[in-house]
């Protein structure tokens, strides 16, 4: 039975195409892009039968519900929950330890509660670094911060180093993933007096699977989660069963973004991962970029509710809070620095100045090389292309030297978590479109000498 949802279109532009049986080529009203009826044909039985298979794949849900389990009674009994009357955080910890501020805004005011439920970890990554090592890896990252203000390290005293275990959603999932790709192999060559540029245009369809083990996100709203993957990754091989005797002297945040809430973020992170890994399998092209909208599917999806180790270190810089995050297993360390914006200039300004003539005498040389040298305003010409080019190198090192200030940056993919030999490719289909070419003038002919 044929799909409806699939018709004639144009490869190359997405519009409709009336095609003409019997003819053995079809041109697109609307891009003017000529292609054998063949490939057309291909392409669209193609389409159909894809279509018709996914309408038989059933996707598998993740399963939320099973993440996390319930207390005992005497458990819940040894733990107790502080609320900061100033943020709302809720902190759980044993029934003999105080909290005595808040990790997250530093309030002393602190409320003890008898603690209520919600769920038990199923693991817990105990702590591998101490408070001395939290401390040691923030004036590590302070050093070599050209644009760090010097008021901001002399004066800086760390006000706080709390100790915190932060929930963790971990995500298992086998996947099948199929993506469309535009594919181009470039070739350029002399002719006569004009260079020519032809791109042959292919579309190479991908299918595959895969599993990906323990993507976590992180389950506390007030932790921001680009923070959060700026630690990562884990090492899991440490992983242990939980028990309440670990928060014994520790503060645990309880979650407060329950597993369905966050099954989107490990969605979105699998979906880059399995469009990469796909992308990468279209080779031997000079340009490859994602056509349309990906699918992928998931297989089984299995969700563990684990607690991981992180010091919270902050300081304070012009009545401004600065919060620094250090993985408390790896010691890896997450925290964007304040930067002394006069000085960035002053970089910006001194880089232009000392490569301005370098820039010139370079583009001079350059020029005179090639016999471009010709009429009056040459050397006018000249400083300006190298003016441009100076300021550039000048914007450059200050937006290399403010980048140096932060190492915060969200994780677009999973693929630290991809279970290692798991990525198979079940199809693969390159179809050539159509040819398309340029011509353009070769660069100015040379002077007879
Ligand atoms: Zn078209
Ligand atoms: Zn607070």
């Amino acid at each position: 039975m044929a799909d409806t949802s699939v018709s004639y279109t144009c490869p190359n532009c997405g519009a409709p195409l009336s095609y003409l049986p019997g003819k053995d080529h079809v041109t697109c009203e609307y891009c003017g892009t000529e292609f054998a009826t063949e490939t057309i044909e291909k392409l669209f039985n193609q389409a159909q039968e894809r279509a018709a298979a996914a309408e038989q794949e059933q996707e598998e849900k993740w399963a939320t519900a099973a993440a996390g389990e319930g207390w005992s009674e005497e458990e819940l009994a040894g733990l107790q929950v502080f609320h900061c009357s100033s943020c709302g955080a809720e902190l759980v910890t044993d029934a003999n330890t105080m909290a005595t501020e808040c990790c997250y805004c530093g309030n002393p005011t602190m409320l003890p509660a008898r603690f209520d439920g919600a769920l038990k970890p199923d693991e817990i990554i105990p702590f591998q670094k101490t408070k001395k090592d939290a401390v040691a890896a923030l004036k590590q990252f302070y050093e070599g911060k050209t644009l760090l203000p010097a008021a901001f390290k002399k004066g800086n005293r760390v006000e706080a180093v709390q100790q915190m275990y932060v929930p963790y959603w971990l995500f298992d999932a086998k996947i099948k993933a199929e993506a469309t790709f535009r594919a181009e192999e470039v070739k350029e060559y002399d002719e006569d007096d004009q260079t020519v540029t032809e791109s042959y245009v292919y579309e190479c369809y991908r299918a595959g699977k895969m599993s990906f083990e323990r993507i976590p996100v992180d389950g506390s709203v007030k932790m921001d989660d680009t923070f959060m993957e700026s630690i990562e990754p884990f090492d899991y091989t440490q992983l242990e069963p939980f028990t309440p005797a670990y928060l014994t002297g520790a503060l645990a945040d309880r979650y407060d973004v329950d597993a369905e809430a966050a099954v989107p973020r490990a969605d979105e992170r699998i979906a880059g991962s399995a469009v990469q890994l796909l992308q990468d399998t279209v080779e031997g092209y000079d340009e490859v970029k994602l056509q349309g909208e990906p699918t992928v599917r998931k297989k089984s999806g299995d969700v563990t509710y684990a607690m991981a180790p992180v010091w919270i270190l902050t300081t304070r810089y012009e009545n401004t809070p600065y919060m620094f995050l250090m993985n408390g297993q790896t010691g890896r360390l997450a925290g964007s620095l304040p930067y002394d914006n006069t000085k960035s200039y002053l970089f910006f300004a001194g880089t232009s100045i000392v490569s301005l003539p370098i820039w010139y005498y370079v583009l001079y040389f350059l020029c005179e090389m090639e016999d471009l040298i010709s009429g009056h305003g040459f050397s006018m010409v000249v400083f300006v292309c190298a003016l441009l080019c100076a300021v550039c190198c000048g914007y450059g090192v200050r937006s290399y030297l403010i980048n140096q200030m932060s190492n915060v940056h969200p994780a677009a993919d999973a693929t630290e978590y991809l279970k290692q030999g798991s990525f198979k490719l079940t199809a693969e289909d390159d179809t050539y479109l159509y040819t398309s070419t340029k011509r353009y003038p070769k660069g100015k002919p040379k002077r007879d000498d």
